[in-house]
């Protein structure tokens, strides 16, 4: 009897039980195994090239039982974070840069195969919930997470609550009009705050403000435009400025929808805290209503940049 014990005890020690985090992007996949707030273990696999949404289950499903296999680990659920991930539904809905073209139920299909529950969320909201038990956000029952990249995306967490509104697509201040007539986005609309405040719009931002000098650029990338912002060019720095007001204006408005206590910068642009923040902390607090001064903060991502996503994957599990 004590030898089956110790051998049972031996088991448990050798197969440590973890989450399976998984971050679909638009090129590559992400997968990871996430104890207690932190990725002990690493995998990813190219998103495209695949005949259909099954044959991306068998490799995906093949690389995390490979992964849990080498690490001695047992797989407890999977959270997926995907571009147009609807939570309430675990399906990815139509996403723009995934090669499907029909609504894929993925957390279903990796539950079935893999037999551990699954959950999936789309990566905005997977980014919030990250900051929010692991990162800059802990702590803050009101908080606001909002994506910097080649869009913009945002969670709100009230009342210690993940927001996902009646059909799990609450939450894209990225698309909230701050110029009626205002630039072309890419939802079809005009002048959503994402067209002004992702890589996109700085570029173009960039493009109107040598346009007025007479010189021309060929290199319009975000890293020379940051470089040339720090050698001090005025057009560089006027996209900083210009940047900084319209997400401090996005943000302003956003504070008097659900009042958070924070507001957590995460992605792309937020890494140039220098450039950023002074400019967008002396427009926010200019564009701030009165009654929610000295109430709400506003800072950058504390979460290492390769596993912010998968944490906030591994997140969408314990929701
Ligand atoms: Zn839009």
């Amino acid at each position: 009897m004590l030898c089956i014990h110790r051998r049972l005890r031996q088991v448990v020690w050798n197969d440590q039980i973890m989450i399976l985090a998984i971050d679909i992007g638009g090129t590559s996949t992400k997968l990871g195994l996430v104890e207690e707030g932190s990725v002990v273990a690493r995998s990813r696999m190219d998103t495209l090239g695949d005949a259909d949404e099954q044959a991306f289950l068998d490799r995906l499903v093949e690389r995390a039982l490979a992964l849990a296999v080498k690490e001695k680990v047992k797989i407890r659920s999977v959270g997926i974070g995907a571009p147009n991930g609807n939570q309430l539904t675990g399906t990815i809905e139509n996403a723009p840069n995934l090669p499907w073209t029909k609504d894929v139920p993925l957390a279903r299909m990796i539950s079935e195969r893999m037999n551990v529950p699954a959950f999936l969320g789309n990566d905005a909201n997977a980014a919030a919930l990250g900051e929010w038990r692991y990162g800059a956000g802990k702590r803050h029952k009101d908080l606001l997470v909002v994506t910097l990249g080649t869009g913009v995306g945002s969670g709100f967490i009230v009342n210690g609550e993940l927001v996902l509104g009646s059909a799990g697509n609450a939450g894209e201040l990225g698309h909230m009009i701050l110029e009626p007539e205002g630039r072309a986005c890419t939802c079809g609309r005009k002048g959503c705050l994402e067209a002004y405040v992702s890589i996109r719009g700085m570029k173009r931002s960039y493009e109107e403000a040598i346009a007025t000098t007479g010189k021309t650029c060929l290199d319009l990338d975000i890293p020379a435009i940051v470089e040339a912002a720090r050698n001090g060019e005025p057009e560089a720095l006027v996209v900083f400025d210009r940047t900084a007001r319209w997400l401090a204006i996005g943000l302003a408005n956003a504070v008097c929808a659900t009042g958070p206590s924070r507001i957590v910068l995460f992605g792309g642009l937020s890494r140039n805290r220098d450039l950023l923040m002074p400019r967008l902390t002396r427009q926010f607090d200019d564009h701030l209503l009165n009654i929610y001064k000295g109430r709400v903060d506003i800072v950058t991502s504390e979460l290492p940049d390769d596993d912010a996503a998968l944490l906030g994957a591994a997140a969408l599990t314990t929701v």
